[in-house]
Protein backbone atom coordinates (compact mmCIF):
# COMPACT_ATOMS: atom_id res chain seq x y z
CA UNK A 1 0.00 0.00 0.00
CA UNK A 2 1.43 3.05 -0.98
CA UNK A 3 0.65 6.80 -1.14
CA UNK A 4 1.58 7.97 2.12
CA UNK A 5 2.23 11.54 3.08
CA UNK A 6 4.10 12.39 6.02
CA UNK A 7 3.02 15.03 8.21
CA UNK A 8 5.90 16.06 10.77
CA UNK A 9 7.50 12.71 10.50
CA UNK A 10 4.83 10.60 10.66
CA UNK A 11 3.41 8.94 7.92
CA UNK A 12 -0.57 9.19 6.90
CA UNK A 13 -2.05 7.16 4.47
CA UNK A 14 -3.61 9.29 1.69
CA UNK A 15 -6.25 7.10 0.44
CA UNK A 16 -10.03 7.30 0.43
CA UNK A 17 -12.16 4.67 2.81
CA UNK A 18 -13.49 2.66 -0.21
CA UNK A 19 -9.77 1.81 -1.17
CA UNK A 20 -8.57 0.38 1.73
CA UNK A 21 -11.52 -1.83 2.42
CA UNK A 22 -10.56 -3.16 -0.69
CA UNK A 23 -6.74 -3.78 0.18
CA UNK A 24 -8.17 -4.99 4.30
CA UNK A 25 -10.50 -7.95 2.36
CA UNK A 26 -7.25 -8.52 0.44
CA UNK A 27 -5.59 -8.93 3.40
CA UNK A 28 -8.11 -10.92 5.28
CA UNK A 29 -7.98 -13.51 2.41
CA UNK A 30 -4.34 -13.84 2.07
CA UNK A 31 -4.05 -14.01 5.46
CA UNK A 32 -1.62 -10.98 4.64
CA UNK A 33 -0.81 -9.16 8.43
CA UNK A 34 -1.36 -5.49 8.96
CA UNK A 35 -2.60 -2.95 11.30
CA UNK A 36 -4.39 0.33 11.63
CA UNK A 37 -3.78 3.44 13.60
CA UNK A 38 -5.59 6.41 14.17
CA UNK A 39 -3.62 9.30 13.51
CA UNK A 40 -4.16 12.72 14.96
CA UNK A 41 -2.25 15.74 16.38
CA UNK A 42 -1.91 14.33 19.54
CA UNK A 43 -0.68 11.10 18.35
CA UNK A 44 2.32 13.62 16.20
CA UNK A 45 2.92 15.20 18.68
CA UNK A 46 3.51 12.44 21.06
CA UNK A 47 5.20 10.63 18.00
CA UNK A 48 7.93 13.72 18.33
CA UNK A 49 9.10 12.67 21.93
CA UNK A 50 8.91 9.28 21.18
CA UNK A 51 11.44 7.92 18.41
CA UNK A 52 9.80 3.86 19.53
CA UNK A 53 6.50 5.27 18.64
CA UNK A 54 7.05 7.28 15.87
CA UNK A 55 8.35 3.83 13.77
CA UNK A 56 5.36 1.89 15.77
CA UNK A 57 3.00 3.86 13.74
CA UNK A 58 5.24 4.69 10.30
CA UNK A 59 5.14 0.71 10.17
CA UNK A 60 1.55 0.15 10.67
CA UNK A 61 -0.24 -0.64 7.23
CA UNK A 62 -2.69 1.84 7.48
CA UNK A 63 -2.35 5.31 9.39
CA UNK A 64 -5.98 6.66 9.03
CA UNK A 65 -6.44 10.55 9.25
CA UNK A 66 -8.46 11.08 12.03
CA UNK A 67 -9.59 14.44 13.13
CA UNK A 68 -9.63 17.78 11.24
CA UNK A 69 -6.11 18.65 11.96
CA UNK A 70 -4.65 16.33 10.08
CA UNK A 71 -6.22 17.67 7.10
CA UNK A 72 -5.11 21.02 7.88
CA UNK A 73 -1.90 19.42 7.81
CA UNK A 74 -2.24 18.16 4.51
CA UNK A 75 -3.46 20.99 2.84
CA UNK A 76 -1.04 23.13 4.48
CA UNK A 77 1.89 20.76 3.29
CA UNK A 78 0.43 20.73 -0.22
CA UNK A 79 -0.84 17.09 0.66
CA UNK A 80 -4.15 15.76 -0.59
CA UNK A 81 -5.53 14.43 2.27
CA UNK A 82 -8.92 16.62 2.41
CA UNK A 83 -11.14 13.83 4.24
CA UNK A 84 -11.43 12.54 7.78
CA UNK A 85 -11.53 8.65 9.13
CA UNK A 86 -12.39 8.70 12.42
CA UNK A 87 -11.22 5.50 14.28
CA UNK A 88 -15.04 5.05 15.02
CA UNK A 89 -15.95 5.48 11.69
CA UNK A 90 -13.02 2.87 10.12
CA UNK A 91 -14.55 0.21 12.65
CA UNK A 92 -18.20 1.04 12.10
CA UNK A 93 -16.79 0.00 8.44
CA UNK A 94 -15.07 -3.11 9.27
CA UNK A 95 -18.22 -3.97 11.16
CA UNK A 96 -20.25 -3.58 8.32
CA UNK A 97 -17.88 -5.66 5.63
CA UNK A 98 -17.81 -8.51 8.43
CA UNK A 99 -21.39 -8.59 8.80
CA UNK A 100 -21.76 -8.95 4.91
CA UNK A 101 -18.36 -11.40 4.41
CA UNK A 102 -18.82 -13.42 7.52
CA UNK A 103 -15.52 -12.38 9.08
CA UNK A 104 -15.02 -12.65 12.96
CA UNK A 105 -14.82 -9.85 15.05
CA UNK A 106 -12.79 -9.93 18.58
CA UNK A 107 -13.12 -6.94 20.87
CA UNK A 108 -10.46 -6.10 23.61
CA UNK A 109 -10.99 -3.36 26.28
CA UNK A 110 -12.88 -1.03 27.72
CA UNK A 111 -14.66 -1.77 31.07
CA UNK A 112 -16.31 -5.14 31.23
CA UNK A 113 -19.96 -3.63 31.02
CA UNK A 114 -19.11 -1.50 28.62
CA UNK A 115 -17.66 -3.93 26.50
CA UNK A 116 -20.92 -5.96 26.55
CA UNK A 117 -22.98 -3.04 26.13
CA UNK A 118 -21.08 -2.14 22.85
CA UNK A 119 -20.97 -5.80 21.38
CA UNK A 120 -25.17 -6.18 22.89
CA UNK A 121 -25.92 -2.92 20.78
CA UNK A 122 -23.23 -3.81 17.84
CA UNK A 123 -25.25 -6.92 17.20
CA UNK A 124 -28.88 -5.37 17.32
CA UNK A 125 -27.54 -3.30 14.71
CA UNK A 126 -25.55 -6.19 12.40
CA UNK A 127 -27.32 -9.72 13.29
CA UNK A 128 -25.12 -11.74 11.13
CA UNK A 129 -21.93 -10.49 12.46
CA UNK A 130 -19.77 -13.43 13.63
CA UNK A 131 -18.55 -12.56 17.24
CA UNK A 132 -15.21 -14.37 17.67
CA UNK A 133 -15.15 -13.30 21.51
CA UNK A 134 -14.07 -10.75 23.92
CA UNK A 135 -11.99 -9.27 26.94
CA UNK A 136 -12.10 -6.74 28.88
CA UNK A 137 -8.89 -4.18 28.95
CA UNK A 138 -8.60 -4.45 32.53
CA UNK A 139 -7.03 -7.69 32.23
CA UNK A 140 -3.27 -7.18 32.35
CA UNK A 141 -1.88 -10.88 31.32
CA UNK A 142 -0.80 -10.93 27.82
CA UNK A 143 -0.65 -14.53 27.78
CA UNK A 144 -4.04 -14.79 28.80
CA UNK A 145 -5.21 -12.36 26.41
CA UNK A 146 -2.91 -13.41 23.64
CA UNK A 147 -4.20 -17.23 23.83
CA UNK A 148 -8.13 -16.40 24.30
CA UNK A 149 -7.43 -13.62 20.91
CA UNK A 150 -6.48 -17.03 19.39
CA UNK A 151 -8.47 -19.77 20.53
CA UNK A 152 -11.47 -17.49 19.26
CA UNK A 153 -10.01 -17.64 15.77
CA UNK A 154 -10.94 -13.88 14.49
CA UNK A 155 -10.23 -12.34 11.28
CA UNK A 156 -10.34 -8.89 12.63
CA UNK A 157 -9.52 -7.41 16.37
CA UNK A 158 -10.10 -4.28 17.90
CA UNK A 159 -8.32 -2.90 20.56
CA UNK A 160 -9.51 -0.40 23.09
CA UNK A 161 -7.16 0.57 25.78
CA UNK A 162 -6.21 4.42 24.73
CA UNK A 163 -3.31 5.54 23.10
CA UNK A 164 -0.01 4.68 22.84
CA UNK A 165 -1.42 1.52 25.17
CA UNK A 166 -3.24 0.00 22.44
CA UNK A 167 -0.69 0.33 19.92
CA UNK A 168 1.82 -1.08 22.02
CA UNK A 169 -0.04 -3.85 22.99
CA UNK A 170 -0.52 -4.23 19.20
CA UNK A 171 3.08 -4.15 17.96
CA UNK A 172 4.39 -6.34 21.19
CA UNK A 173 1.76 -9.22 19.95
CA UNK A 174 1.16 -9.11 16.51
CA UNK A 175 3.56 -11.74 15.71
CA UNK A 176 2.16 -14.33 17.61
CA UNK A 177 -1.47 -13.59 16.90
CA UNK A 178 -3.21 -15.24 13.83
CA UNK A 179 -6.12 -12.72 12.93
CA UNK A 180 -5.19 -10.95 9.69
CA UNK A 181 -6.35 -7.05 10.95
CA UNK A 182 -5.20 -4.98 14.10
CA UNK A 183 -6.93 -1.88 15.11
CA UNK A 184 -6.45 0.46 17.94
CA UNK A 185 -9.69 2.24 18.19
CA UNK A 186 -9.16 3.69 21.74
CA UNK A 187 -12.58 5.06 23.38
CA UNK A 188 -14.88 3.06 20.61
CA UNK A 189 -16.12 0.76 22.68
CA UNK A 190 -17.65 3.67 25.07
CA UNK A 191 -19.20 5.47 21.63
CA UNK A 192 -20.72 1.85 20.36
CA UNK A 193 -22.13 1.14 24.10
CA UNK A 194 -24.09 4.57 24.61
CA UNK A 195 -22.04 5.56 27.43
CA UNK A 196 -20.68 8.48 25.31
CA UNK A 197 -22.55 9.95 22.52
CA UNK A 198 -20.83 10.74 19.32
CA UNK A 199 -20.81 14.46 18.28
CA UNK A 200 -24.05 15.77 17.14
CA UNK A 201 -24.01 16.14 12.85
CA UNK A 202 -23.38 19.52 12.52
CA UNK A 203 -19.97 19.40 14.19
CA UNK A 204 -18.77 16.52 12.74
CA UNK A 205 -20.09 18.04 9.36
CA UNK A 206 -17.96 21.26 10.45
CA UNK A 207 -14.62 19.07 11.98
CA UNK A 208 -15.34 20.44 15.33
CA UNK A 209 -15.63 16.85 17.31
CA UNK A 210 -12.77 18.40 18.94
CA UNK A 211 -15.58 21.34 20.43
CA UNK A 212 -17.94 19.14 21.43
CA UNK A 213 -15.71 16.68 23.21
CA UNK A 214 -14.01 19.67 25.24
CA UNK A 215 -17.92 20.87 26.05
CA UNK A 216 -19.25 17.28 27.04
CA UNK A 217 -15.19 16.57 28.56
CA UNK A 218 -13.87 19.89 29.80
CA UNK A 219 -10.80 17.62 31.50
CA UNK A 220 -9.98 17.19 27.74
CA UNK A 221 -8.58 20.57 27.77
CA UNK A 222 -4.77 19.47 28.25
CA UNK A 223 -4.76 16.89 25.79
CA UNK A 224 -6.07 19.43 22.93
CA UNK A 225 -3.50 21.54 23.51
CA UNK A 226 -1.37 19.52 21.71
CA UNK A 227 -3.68 20.85 19.05
CA UNK A 228 -2.40 24.64 18.22
CA UNK A 229 0.69 23.35 19.06
CA UNK A 230 0.84 21.25 16.42
CA UNK A 231 -0.20 24.14 13.94
CA UNK A 232 2.33 25.83 14.96
CA UNK A 233 4.83 23.07 14.14
CA UNK A 234 3.34 22.54 11.02
CA UNK A 235 3.59 25.95 9.75
CA UNK A 236 7.04 26.25 11.03
CA UNK A 237 7.99 23.02 8.74
CA UNK A 238 6.17 25.10 5.85
CA UNK A 239 7.98 28.08 6.07
CA UNK A 240 11.29 26.42 5.97
CA UNK A 241 10.71 24.25 3.31
CA UNK A 242 9.58 27.21 1.30
CA UNK A 243 12.64 28.81 2.19
CA UNK A 244 15.13 25.78 1.37
N1 LIG B 1 -8.94 1.32 28.99
C1 LIG B 1 -8.76 -0.04 29.15
N2 LIG B 1 -7.74 -0.49 29.93
C2 LIG B 1 -6.87 0.35 30.55
C3 LIG B 1 -7.04 1.76 30.36
C4 LIG B 1 -8.09 2.21 29.56
O1 LIG B 1 -9.52 -0.84 28.60
O2 LIG B 1 -5.96 -0.12 31.22
C5 LIG B 1 -10.05 1.77 28.15
C6 LIG B 1 -11.01 2.73 28.81
O3 LIG B 1 -11.97 2.00 29.56
C7 LIG B 1 -11.62 3.42 27.60
C8 LIG B 1 -10.47 3.43 26.58
O4 LIG B 1 -9.52 2.50 27.07
O5 LIG B 1 -12.68 2.66 27.09
C9 LIG B 1 -9.73 4.78 26.45
O6 LIG B 1 -10.50 5.69 25.84
P1 LIG B 1 -9.94 7.14 25.44
O7 LIG B 1 -11.13 7.93 25.04
O8 LIG B 1 -9.03 7.66 26.49
O9 LIG B 1 -9.05 6.77 24.17
P2 LIG B 1 -8.54 7.69 23.00
O10 LIG B 1 -9.44 7.37 21.82
O11 LIG B 1 -8.68 9.12 23.42
O12 LIG B 1 -7.14 7.22 22.79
Amino acid sequence: MTSKESILGVKVTALPIETLLKDIEKRIQSRDKGRIVAINPEKIMMAQKDEKLAALLNQSAYQIPDGVGVSIASKLLKGSIRWRITGVGMMENLLQLSNEKNYRVFFYGAKEETVVKAIEKIKGKYPNLQVAGYINGYEKNEEVIVSRINEAKPDIVFVALGSPRQERFIDGNMQRMSAAIYQGVGGSFDVFSGNVKRAPYVFRKFGLEWLYRLLSQPSRLKRQLALPQFLLLVLKEKFQKGTR
